[in-house]
């Protein structure tokens, strides 16, 4: 039988990995043991040398603003390469502070910052903290997390994650949450939010599989368990 292997990289996971984002990366890896896919998970560090070659998917958790300005000065040294993978159509999935790393601007420790630039958004302070449980409705179903935020987001044009249901999002006005440009996600929901929300955690390892092996389909697996812990915070915030 012919063994499937995806590699992560993990960006910066001494830095940016609040309320639990590290457990994105444990649902990519089980969800991928469970199908008998091999997924390598490898970091980036501060000052790593940078090769992303054989990357397939990139995960970026969030950080407060001490973190972020930490991170950032690195991520300029990525930054051509992970346009290049982004391009490419490789995954991409950034959480909260490490979504707004990734656009023009963000509200850093002693006033704005630069991001890095990677996509237009940009991030302005908000007068209070942005915080609780949050659903979403994408294309093709509801996403559960929690967010947690002072930044306020403006996609300037780009194409948001999903519609805000209930809770703030990217900004608490428009009702957008997160960004989605080409295999690229970045969002506010921590949760974390792969174990929380299997469907994304599963359209992320089909990309990637379509990307390296064109491979359509992928093996069903129990979700039981997910489904009754989703419907029960569904339900807990009046969705069902
Ligand atoms: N410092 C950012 C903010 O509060 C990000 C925080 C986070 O990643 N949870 O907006």
């Amino acid at each position: 039988m012919r063994i499937m292997k995806l590699t992560m990289c993990h960006l910066y996971p001494e830095l940016l990995n609040l309320y639990g984002d590290t457990g994105n990366v444990l649902a990519l890896f089980k969800r991928c043991q469970w199908r008998n896919i091999q997924l390598d998970v490898i970091e980036h560090h501060m000052g790593d040398k940078v090769d992303f070659k054989d990357v397939d998917m990139f995960f970026v958790g969030a950080g407060a603003a001490s973190e972020q300005s930490i991170a950032v000065h690195d991520m300029k040294n990525i930054k051509a390469n992970l346009k290049d993978a982004v391009e490419q159509g490789k995954v991409l999935l950034a959480i909260c502070g490490g979504y707004q790393l990734l656009g023009q601007y963000y509200q850093g420790k002693g006033g704005t910052a630069d991001g890095l630039g990677l996509f237009d958004f940009y991030t302005e302070p908000a007068d209070s903290h942005f915080v609780g449980n949050i659903v979403v409705k994408t294309e093709d179903y509801y996403l559960v997390g929690f967010e947690n935020h002072i930044g306020k987001t403006y996609l300037n044009g780009l194409k948001p994650l999903g519609q805000v249901i209930s809770g703030f999002g990217n900004n608490g006005e428009d009702k957008t949450e997160g960004v989605r440009y080409k295999n690229a996600i970045g969002t506010y929901l921590h949760g974390p939010l792969l174990p929380k929300n299997p469907k994304l955690c599963d359209e992320i390892i089909a990309i990637a599989l379509k990307n390296k092996y064109n491979i359509a389909n992928l093996e069903e697996l129990d979700d039981s368990l997910e489904i009754k812990a989703r419907e029960h915070i569904l339900k807990s915030m009046g969705q069902k």
